[in-house]
């Protein structure tokens, strides 16, 4: 099944006098279960690209569908309840809940757009946890955890509510190496297992080989480098 489709995709940011076409007449698929990334140096329009997929920013033209749904057509509320619902986020700097565990943080979500009972929450949380292997530190604070660790607490997050589509923006960016690569093959793995798509943006050409499909952007224009569009 198509998960996203976009044509002639076109992004302009208006500030004062000066326009910025940040993504340039964009055509891409990708399918659901697939591993994706968008790879291209600073400033070159990934995350544009997937605030735009995520409905945290509109298009200024062209064709965008996300999971059967024309994402352009969404104002600003139907957007946040459509990404509630259906997408998970990770970011380049985690932004966990300082205040929660991490059981509370993984927990978040359940709360916010399940409406679960407690414990059905628990279940869930509990398996999230062992699915990052992060079980044994339920209930530090994130402020003790490692950059990788926290990671693991968002990657569990993102996939509390069994999200079909998780985007993380330069997931890896403030990870060393190493650490990088074992978060990327944890997503990877998280795809087998949950079968959600994973769409990642990075400027870290290292760390590209992981992906299954890489969509190269330069100036806003975007190519399909690696794999094949569906
Ligand atoms: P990347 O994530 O690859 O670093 P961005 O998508 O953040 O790239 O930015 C692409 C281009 O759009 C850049 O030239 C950036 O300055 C511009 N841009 C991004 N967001 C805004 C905004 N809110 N207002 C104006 N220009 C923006
Ligand atoms: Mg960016």
């Amino acid at each position: 099944m198509k998960l996203i489709f976009a044509k002639n995709l076109e992004k302009t940011y208006s500030t004062g006098e000066i326009d910025v076409t940040a993504i340039t007449s964009a055509d891409f698929s990708i399918d659901s279960s697939s591993f994706v990334s968008f790879v291209g140096p600073s400033g070159s329009g990934k995350s544009t690209l997937l605030n735009m997929i995520g409905c945290l920013d509109r298009p200024s033209g062209g064709k965008l569908r996300v999971l059967d749904t024309d994402v352009t057509t969404l104002d600003r509320k139907r957007g946040a309840a459509f990404r509630a619902k259906h997408i998970g986020f990770i970011f380049q700097d985690f932004n966990l809940i300082p205040v929660l565990t991490v059981f509370e943080n993984i927990e978040y979500p359940l709360i916010m757009v399940q409406k679960w009972s407690a414990e059905k929450r628990r279940k869930r949380v509990n398996e999230m946890l062992e699915a990052v292997d992060m079980t044994d530190q339920a209930y530090k604070l994130p402020s003790e955890l490692s950059g990788g660790q926290k990671q693991r607490v968002a990657i569990a997050r993102a996939l509390a509510t069994h999200a079909k589509l998780i985007l993380a923006d330069e997931p890896t960016a403030n990870l060393d190496h190493a650490t990088a690569y074992r978060i990327i093959n944890l997503m990877k793995q998280m795809r087998d297992e949950f079968g959600s798509t994973f769409i990642f943006s990075t400027h870290d050409p290292k760390i590209m080989e992981a992906a299954e499909i890489i969509y190269t952007l330069e100036d806003g224009v975007v190519n399909l480098t690696k794999g094949e569009n569906p």
